[in-house]
C-alpha cells in the first residue's frame, strides 16, 4: 500500500478533534473563563496565586486564559477569545475536578477513553501542551516514518476508510 499521505493524516486528526468538541459539548463538564482562568478550576489553585494571575491580566502583562493553564505556563496560542489552535492533547484533558466531580459519568468516561485509545493508536500525541496542531501532526508523521506498529495502525485506518 502506498504511504499514509500528510493530507490524510490532517484530515483524521481534524475529524477526531471534532468529535472531541461534540463531546465536550453534549457533557458540559467544563468551566467558563470569565477572569482568565476556568472558573471550576479555581477551586484548586490557592488565593495568592489566583491574585498574582489577576493582577497580572489586569496589568496586560498575561492574556486572559481561556484554556485550563493549570501551570499558569503562558501559551502562545492562547487568545482572549480561547485557543487559536487544534490541539488533540489539550483538546482531551481534563483536570482533576472535572474527573472527581463527574467521576460517575461513564458514559463521557467511557467516549473520551476511546477517543484517547484512537489517538495512542494512531501515534497522535497524547501529552503535548502548549503546542500547534501541525507540531502535533509533525509529530504524528514522524512516528509513523520510525515505528511500523503506528504506519500498520494508519494504514488499517485508511483501509476502513476508504470502504465507507
Ligand atoms: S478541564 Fe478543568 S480546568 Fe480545563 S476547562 Fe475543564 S474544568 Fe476548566
Ligand atoms: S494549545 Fe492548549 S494550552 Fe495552548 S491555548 Fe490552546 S488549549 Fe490552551
Amino acid at each position: 500500500m502506498d504511504e499514509i499521505e500528510r493530507k490524510f493524516v490532517e484530515k483524521v486528526y481534524d475529524e477526531i478533534f471534532d468529535e472531541a468538541s461534540e463531546l465536550f459539548k453534549k457533557y458540559p463538564v467544563c468551566g467558563t473563563f470569565d477572569f482568565g482562568i476556568c472558573r471550576k478550576n479555581i477551586a484548586t489553585y490557592d488565593n495568592e496565586t489566583l491574585h498574582k494571575i489577576e493582577k497580572e491580566i489586569e496589568a496586560g502583562k498575561r492574556k486572559s486564559c481561556n484554556c485550563c493553564n493549570d501551570t499558569f505556563e503562558e501559551c502562545p496560542y492562547v487568545s482572549e477569545t480561547g485557543c487559536t489552535t487544534k490541539n488533540m492533547s489539550c483538546k482531551l484533558f481534563v483536570c482533576g475536578w472535572v474527573m472527581n466531580k463527574y467521576k460517575n459519568n461513564k458514559k463521557f468516561f467511557d467516549s473520551l477513553s476511546k477517543l484517547k485509545e484512537k489517538i495512542n493508536m494512531l501515534g497522535i500525541p497524547q501529552y503535548r501542551y502548549f503546542k500547534s496542531r501541525e507540531h502535533l501532526i509533525d509529530i504524528t508523521m514522524d512516528k509513523i516514518k520510525n515505528s511500523n506498529f503506528i504506519k500498520n495502525s494508519w494504514k488499517d485506518y485508511k483501509e476502513k476508510y476508504d470502504k465507507h
